[in-house]
């Protein structure tokens, strides 16, 4: 049932990083639940072109601004969605000390006009809190293999601070705060561009370039499609009482990256050969979100499979790139270490 604000109507609910991939999906998702909702982004990794369908919305609006810099709105909200970071490795090492600030400097900005406004506040943090993990699968409970130092730890302790801010604020009874612990997730609106896996296979394999692996491809992740994250976010937002602690939210299927490459391989007829690069240093070897929380105390779970989900994505970028797969006659099998899948894109 739609939850009704202080002044009867929808909620009024700020996302944080709304112009982002899963911002922009998040919105998109408040508006048509009948909330208002203020965007909020400096477009440092977001795009314009991923709210442009919402810009006539009047339940939308939409300001360009730093978190670290915004200390006022000038409306109440209900809820605030802090997802203002960039994610890919690429991204927020571009500029590791504004990473490090936004995740800190900016969730406190953000909390304390949660505070100020009596505004629930949900913090998207990540699974890097685990670093590269020495218990299978994460639970929540687990502390993480992080290191400090490395070129990673912008992100990882950043998004960390960010998670103890929040749970201070919960303990001392001010803020009403909630910390979803995000596993890898793709879909339509990622850029093509921006260094995460499935982005990089999929464009590589539309654009006939070869398959980019770094490693040995043994290496595993776990893939959650974007629709079913942002029913995550919003049911962790909303669910009472407050679970007080964070919450896991994934996909628990578990690829190596070479059986991700397979499928990708398989689906766009145009896939080049795979080719084999060295690992970047603090790489994770494994990732699987143990989602018994999320299932218990949210009762979510995802739905969208991984071929299917990949089966959008990839007519998304197809559609984006304006570059159509070409049919007929497939290439060679891209390496000895691959095998074809059954997949098809249907495009
Ligand atoms: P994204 O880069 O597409 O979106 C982040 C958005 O935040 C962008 O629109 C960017 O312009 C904006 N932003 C960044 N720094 C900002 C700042 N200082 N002030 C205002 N806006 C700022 O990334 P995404 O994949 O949509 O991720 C959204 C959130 O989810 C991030 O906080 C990320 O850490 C978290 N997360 C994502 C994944 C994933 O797989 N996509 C996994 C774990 C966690």
């Amino acid at each position: 049932m739609l939850q009704k604000s202080r002044n009867g109507k929808g909620r009024s609910v700020l996302v944080a990083g709304g112009a982002g991939f899963v911002g922009s999906h998040l919105c998109d998702a408040l508006l048509s639940r009948g909330d208002r909702v203020l965007c909020v982004d400096s477009f440092i990794t977001g795009s314009v072109t991923n709210v442009q369908p919402l810009a006539n919305h009047p339940q939308f609006r939409l300001i360009e601004a730093d978190i670290c810099d915004l200390r006022s709105i000038d409306e109440p909200v209900d809820q605030i969605y802090n997802l203002a970071c960039a994610a890919s490795p690429p991204q927020y090492q571009a500029d590791p000390v504004h990473t490090m600030m936004t995740c800190v400097a900016g969730t406190g900005n953000l909390l304390a006009l949660a505070e100020y406004h009596n505004a629930s506040f949900l913090q998207a943090s990540t699974s890097e809190v685990y670093g590269d993990p020495a218990e299978h699968p994460q639970r929540e409970d687990y502390r993480g293999n992080v290191s400090c130092t490395g070129p990673r730890a912008c992100y990882d302790e950043g998004k960390r601070a960010a998670e103890a801010l929040c749970f201070d604020l919960v303990r001392a009874g001010r803020v009403d705060a909630r910390v979803a612990r995000i596993f890898n997730t793709y879909g339509p609106r990622m850029q093509p561009h921006d260094g995460r896996i499935i982005s990089n296979l999929l464009v590589q394999a539309i654009t006939g370039k070869p398959l980019t692996i770094y490693g040995s491809g043994q290496q595993t992740r776990s893939f959650c499609f974007v629709s079913d994250l942002v029913a995550g976010l919003m049911a962790l937002m909303n669910v009472t009482p407050n679970p007080q602690g964070p919450v896991n939210l994934g996909n628990p299927g578990e690829f190596t990256i070479n059986q991700l490459a397979e499928m990708v391989h398989a689906m766009v007829p145009t896939a080049a050969r795979i080719a084999y690069h060295p690992l970047p240093q603090d790489d994770p070897q494994r990732r699987r979100p143990d989602i018994s929380k999320a299932k218990d105390l949210l009762g979510w779970e995802p739905r969208v499979p991984l071929a299917e989900g990949l089966r959008q994505t990839a007519a998304w970028f197809i559609a984006t790139l304006g570059t159509q797969p070409v049919s007929g006659k497939r290439r060679a099998p891209p390496s000895a270490r691959t095998r074809r899948s059954n997949v098809s894109i249907g495009v």
